[in-house]
This record gives C-alpha cells, sequence and structure tokens, in this order.
C-alpha cells in the first residue's frame, strides 16, 4: 500500500529541512527523487544522501518563481526519468516584518515562490501525470495557513492561498485521478526556523511552551506524511490539509 517503487517524485526545495526529510521518506519507500532547487551544492549533497537510500534520485536545478525553469524543471523529469507521479510544492522562504515596512517587492517574493511557484509546478506537472494514469500533488503549508503573527504578513496569505489552491486543483483533477492535499507543519526545526529563533524574541521557549508535544518537529517527523499521500495508501484522500505539528492547532 505504501510501496513508492517505479514512482517518480520532484521534491521542491528538497535540498534541506522539510523538503528533504520529505524526499528522504519517499526514497526509502522506493521512489525515484529529483531534488529541485537553486543551490546546486546543498542538491547534489541531498543527491549523495538518498543514494545510500536507493531509487536513482538526481538533482535538477530550478527557480520556482520562475515560470520558463519550472516548465523546464518538469520537462527535464520527464525526458529523464521517463514519468512524473508525485510533486512536492515544499520550496518557500519568509521576510519577516511589520505589515507597514512591507515593500512591494518584498511582497511578491514571498508570495511568488511559496504561493505562485505551487500554481506553476502543478500546471505543468498535470499532463505528465495525466499520461501516468494519475499522481500525486502535495503542497507544504503552514500553521500559518491557520493562524496570523504580526511580522509575516505576506507569508500568511501565501499560506493560506497554498490550502484553497490545494482544494481548487483537487476538486478540477479528482476525475484524472489526480490526488491534491496539502501538510500544514507545526514548528520545524530547519535553516528557515533557526533564522526565525534569530529574529523573534522568545521563539523557542513560546514554541514549546504552546506545542502539546513538548518540542520542535524534526526532518524526520516530515517523511510518513508524504509516504502516505504520495502512495496507493490515500487514492481516497484529496483536497485536505493535514496539520503535522505535535498538536500545535489543537491547543485551546
Ligand atoms: P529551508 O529554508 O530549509 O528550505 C527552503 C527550501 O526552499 C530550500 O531547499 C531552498 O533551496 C528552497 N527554495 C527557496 N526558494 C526557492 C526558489 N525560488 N526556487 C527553488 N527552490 C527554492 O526551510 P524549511 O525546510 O523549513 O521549509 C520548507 C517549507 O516548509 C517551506 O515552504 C516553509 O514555508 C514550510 N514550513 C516550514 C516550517 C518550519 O517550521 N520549518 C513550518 C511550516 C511550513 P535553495 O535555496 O537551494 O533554492
Amino acid at each position: 500500500m505504501f510501496d513508492l517503487k517505479g514512482k517518480v517524485a520532484i521534491v521542491t526545495g528538497g535540498n534541506g529541512g522539510i523538503g528533504l526529510g520529505m524526499a528522504r521518506g519517499l526514497a526509502g519507500a522506493g521512489a525515484r527523487v529529483v531534488v529541485a532547487a537553486r543551490n546546486q551544492t546543498k542538491s547534489a549533497a541531498a543527491v549523495r544522501e538518498l543514494e545510500k537510500l536507493g531509487g536513482q534520485p538526481l538533482a535538477i536545478a530550478v527557480d520556482v518563481a520562475d515560470e520558463a525553469s519550472v516548465n523546464a524543471l518538469v520537462r527535464s523529469t520527464v525526458d529523464r526519468c521517463g514519468r512524473l507521479d508525485i510533486l512536492v510544492n515544499n520550496a518557500g522562504t519568509n521576510v519577516r516584518k511589520q505589515p507597514q515596512d512591507y515593500t512591494l517587492a518584498e511582497w511578491h517574493q514571498v508570495l511568488d515562490t511559496n504561493l505562485t511557484s505551487a500554481f506553476l509546478c502543478s500546471r505543468a506537472a498535470f499532463a505528465p501525470m495525466k499520461a501516468a494514469g494519475g499522481g500525486k500533488i502535495i503542497n507544504i503549508g503552514s500553521m500559518m495557513s491557520i493562524f496570523g503573527v504580526s511580522f509575516s504578513p505576506a507569508y500568511g496569505p501565501s499560506k493560506g492561498g497554498l490550502v484553497q489552491l490545494t482544494k481548487s486543483l483537487a476538486t478540477a483533477w479528482a476525475k484524472d485521478n489526480i490526488q491534491v492535499n496539502a501538510v500544514l507543519p507545526g514548528w520545524i526545526d530547519t535553516e528557515l526556523t533557526q533564522g526565525a529563533r534569530r529574529q523573534v524574541p522568545d521563539l523557542h521557549e513560546n514554541v514549546l511552551r504552546r506545542t502539546p508535544a513538548g518540542r520542535w518537529g524534526t526532518m524526520e517527523d516530515m517523511a510518513g506524511v508524504a509516504v502516505f499521500l504520495a502512495s496507493a495508501a490515500s487514492d481516497f484522500v484529496t483536497g485536505t490539509a493535514i496539520p503535522v505539528d505535535g498538536g500545535y492547532s489543537v491547543l485551546g
């Protein structure tokens, strides 16, 4: 039910953090993983690590905010791997500032990297997934898909929008046997949140206090949900947003 042998998966931002955690899960279940990000030194290191799990991983450079680059990524994946079955829209960024200090360029940077990217990648993936008889798209949202914080006026809208994009794509493509779901991670220890810890006073203590599990999530915590949503185990699951958050979103 969870076997991904013979499947090809693109993981955007798969060279570190949550993306690499999910890529490990997919490769461990037998998928051939395409690590799609900008920094090719980091991507090569991720590929070396994934090779130990099997499945002949490879790296393809992409800027997910650039339409031509995204289309080239999907074309190159199909040319080199023969098919595309799984897309994880994980690449993301944040600019932490009060709304009144935000420039339009910063707004576009966050929206383009987090939300427009998922539209572009999913649109490009549609034809090869349909040709393969179906597919799985996994969008990485956030607790900011649900909650607001004062210092992320573009990140929150981008992640809220990803949940609605998930529902739109799920309803449009269900007839093509393409399931589209979102994962809403809680606070996970990655480069992104190490930056947040430096910028936001008391964040570390607040996360520990606010998370019922009493700890930060790890890259390893993200592997299981990726395998579930990428495999036949979730064939009747579409349009949902699944928190993986140590209980953060249910604490009253
Ligand atoms: P990281 O900073 O470790 O990873 C971000 C990834 O995105 C990197 O691999 C980076 O690779 C890639 N990326 C960024 N911009 C682009 C771009 N324009 N084109 C291609 N790739 C890009 O952060 P996380 O692992 O923490 O974050 C991964 C996702 O999870 C993000 O969407 C984030 O919003 C989300 N998330 C994280 C949470 C957390 O607590 N850590 C909580 C909730 C959601 P490169 O620089 O090489 O391009």
